[in-house]
């Protein structure tokens, strides 16, 4: 947005700064429990912006698994206070800069997950909400095939499909399993182990109906979990990504010197716990191959959900069963 110069009516100089109000409608919650202690608030404060920081209009937001186990009070010794706002996930636009910020600008279109670690001291106000604010390090510009509800589908999930393909090992002529492939972090690890990893083999799991989706995100090797126990299967593997929580088994199919890394559930060695953190340079090392179409964000075709449904949208998230991302948009 370009100043205004001296000759500007004060009409004019009104509208080349973009107005912040004090408030802003945002999805709160006061008390853990199920999706129903999640309240739409119409008059909650807009974030205070650090020097670091930028304040984003946000313009479509996305659920994680990690949300609703927030929610439900699962990591409460390390949660920030009630009442939260919560979400990690988002697009938008930015409208408002901190005094340190380097890069970013009013006007500039971006993405990212706005909590650096999402299990320890996560924002209070969180990406469900007109604004938020966040660190200009975990935001990239939102690549510009993409529009915003696709865009919001992606941080946490891509970020987490990236950190643990990366620190499993996975490189250009290795073989992967992915456990829970038509997930939203399982549908990215399908394409980032083919497209930027160069994995000579790709095999994933899900049910029945979601095998052909999965052949569809390049797998060379869709297993159905509903007909074949993958464990019992006599392919191994360099690695065995566990969007599951299924590490007990996933060891029993690695080769000997690979690597199992387990997002949830219990971890059994040689696995170990991969636990995703936010960085914008991540994304931005990702927007070439997502400019390119080679990654594409999967979004689940019960979404996007409306702003006013993000109770339904937690609830649907909650069954398990997404195919993808479950995103809201616009808000
Ligand atoms: P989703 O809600 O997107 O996963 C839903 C998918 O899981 C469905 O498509 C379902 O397919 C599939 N699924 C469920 N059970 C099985 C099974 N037994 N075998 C194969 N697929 C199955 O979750 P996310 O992908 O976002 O996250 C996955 C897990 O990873 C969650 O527990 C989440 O909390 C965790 N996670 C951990 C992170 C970390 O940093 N450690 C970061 C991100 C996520 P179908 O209907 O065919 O069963």
């Amino acid at each position: 947005v370009a100043a205004s110069s001296s000759s500007s009516s004060p009409a004019t100089a009104a509208v080349a700064t973009t107005e912040v109000p004090g408030v802003m409608k945002a999805w709160v919650y006061d008390a853990y429990g199920d999706a129903s202690v999640l309240k739409l608030d119409e008059a909650a404060a807009v974030p205070a912006l650090a020097d670091d920081q930028v304040l984003v209009k946000v313009v479509a937001g996305a659920l994680n698994p990690v949300d609703a186990k927030r929610r439900a009070g699962k990591f409460q010794a390390t949660d920030s206070p009630l009442p939260t706002v919560p979400g990690y996930d988002m697009a938008g636009v930015v409208v408002k800069v901190g005094s340190q910020v380097k890069n970013l600008k009013e006007g500039d279109e971006v993405y990212g997950m706005i909590s650096e670690k999402p299990l320890d001291g996560p924002k209070q106000s969180g990406s469900l909400a007109e604004y938020t604010a966040v660190e200009e390090k975990l935001l990239a510009l939102k690549p510009k095939v993409l529009d915003f509800a696709q865009a919001a589908s992606l941080p946490l999930a891509v970020q987490t499909a990236n950190g643990g393909l990366d620190r499993a090992g996975l490189s250009a002529g290795k073989s992967v399993l992915v456990l829970g492939g038509a997930g939203g972090v399982g549908s990215l690890a399908i394409q980032l182990a083919k497209h930027v990893y160069g994995a000579s083999k790709v095999a994933a799991t899900a049910s029945t109906k979601k095998i052909e989706l999965l052949k569809s995100l390049g797998v060379d090797v869709a297993i159905d979990y509903t007909k074949d126990s993958f464990e019992e299967l006599t392919d191994k593997y360099d690695v065995v990504l566990d969007a599951v929580g299924q590490g007990d088994k996933a060891v029993k199919v690695v080769k000997e010197g690979g690597s199992v890394v387990v997002l949830t559930g219990a971890v059994s060695p040689p696995g170990f716990r991969f636990v995703v953190t936010s960085n914008g340079a991540v994304l931005e090392k990702l927007n070439p191959y997502l400019e390119s179409g080679k990654v594409k964000p999967l979004i689940d075709p019960e979404g996007p959900f409306a702003f006013s449904q993000v109770v339904e949208a937690f609830s649907y998230l909650e069954t398990g069963r997404a195919t993808g991302k479950v995103v809201i948009s616009p808000i």
